[in-house]
């Protein structure tokens, strides 16, 4: 699997971008794709080269906006050891400080504040899971919970991100009053980055979770924020649909890189079903009752069991499991009717 880091460094290449960029103007409007054609400008080949194969190739860019210096893998040299990247030609040093375990670095691009690394890293084969934890995300107090309905156990994770939302949205509001709009943005920044690392780690819990338990992980399929009930309980303690979808994604790269089978499933009722019996029950707050069967249980736990226990929406399984008919049977609550251990934390 190919990631890319960001990587910021402190080199100045106004010169490099800009000869990168009149050597794609002139691709661009001479139609070449021959490197002698270019070598006038003085970039160097490598570099050059890899402008001509883009826009030399290309019919459907007409202008040059953001121009980067794309780094081929051969120009590249890393070190691992000391955790540093070079580019000979360019006479480039940069430390990094992302995962150490990558197998070769594929290309980096450079722009005036950062290096985007592309790096390869091997996946894990696929596990075949024995059980499905399902993830309930943005729920009212947590990130995620989630919860195996076959040990009744639920981990709540990204408790700090309420306050982290309501620290910065009260610091940018004074901002704004005062009219310090550049503080505003460096503010916003400082606040992605935290959000970020947060997702991160929330992201890595819940692969590690799936693998201590041999699962796989069953996510609702929400897209964004829409306007129905369900999305709007889901919202209405928020993190920026920006994070939510941050975190799904780290959750679906860092599956696949562990092995770890991932799915969706429909997220209607999944608050408001009982994970015992699949009645409706009643939600109050945190608290979730079935009037059918007697259950009470933490509301968000309830929900991640009703997840972990969905069909996944077909053609969007991603992996391959043979264990979706398992955990469709409530049985698996059998001899285990208590309240779910972690329901209470
Ligand atoms: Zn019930």
């Amino acid at each position: 699997m190919i990631l890319t880091f960001k990587v910021k460094h402190n080199r100045d290449f106004s010169l490099e971008l800009r000869k990168a960029k009149q050597i794609a103007e002139f691709v661009l409007t001479h139609k070449t794709r021959s490197s002698k054609d270019v070598k006038q400008f003085g970039l160097k080949s490598a570099i050059a080269n890899q402008i001509l194969r883009k826009y030399g190739n290309n019919r459907t860019i007409k202008n040059v906006n953001r121009i980067k210096l794309t780094v081929p893998s051969q120009s590249i040299q890393s070190d691992k050891e000391r955790r540093v990247i070079e580019i000979p030609c360019l006479n480039f040093k940069v430390q990094y400080c992302f995962r150490n375990d990558y197998e070769k670095v594929n290309q980096i691009e450079l722009d005036n504040e950062y290096a985007y690394v592309s790096v390869n890293v091997k996946e894990e084969p696929q596990i075949v899971p024995k059980v499905w934890i399902g993830v309930d995300r943005n729920t009212t107090g947590h990130v995620a919970v989630v919860g195996n309905p076959t040990t009744g156990k639920v981990w709540k994770l990204g408790k700090e991100a309420l306050h982290i939302h309501t620290k910065y949205k009260s610091i940018r509001k004074d901002l704004q009053k005062k009219g310090k709009l550049r503080l505003v943005k460096r503010i916003k920044n400082r606040e992605s980055r935290i959000v970020r690392d947060l997702n991160h780690k929330i992201a890595k819990e819940i692969v590690e979770i799936a693998k201590r338990n041999e699962a796989g992980i069953k996510l609702e399929q929400l897209e964004g924020i829409r306007n129905n009930r369900k999305h709007t309980r889901k919202f209405n303690y928020s993190l920026h649909s920006w994070s939510f979808n941050q975190l799904q994604l780290f959750i679906e790269y860092k599956a696949k890189l562990c092995g770890i089978p991932l799915t969706y499933v429909e997220p209607k009722n999944t608050s408001k079903e009982c994970s015992r019996c699949g009645d409706i029950g009643i939600r109050d707050s945190k608290k979730f009752v079935c009037q059918s069967c007697g259950h009470v249980d933490h509301a968000d736990a309830n929900a991640s069991f009703n997840i972990a226990l969905r069909q996944p929406i077909s053609g969007l399984r991603i992996g391959r499991s043979n264990a979706g008919q398992l955990n469709t049977d409530r049985d698996v609550f059998k001899g285990n009717t208590d309240t779910p251990k972690g329901a209470t934390l």
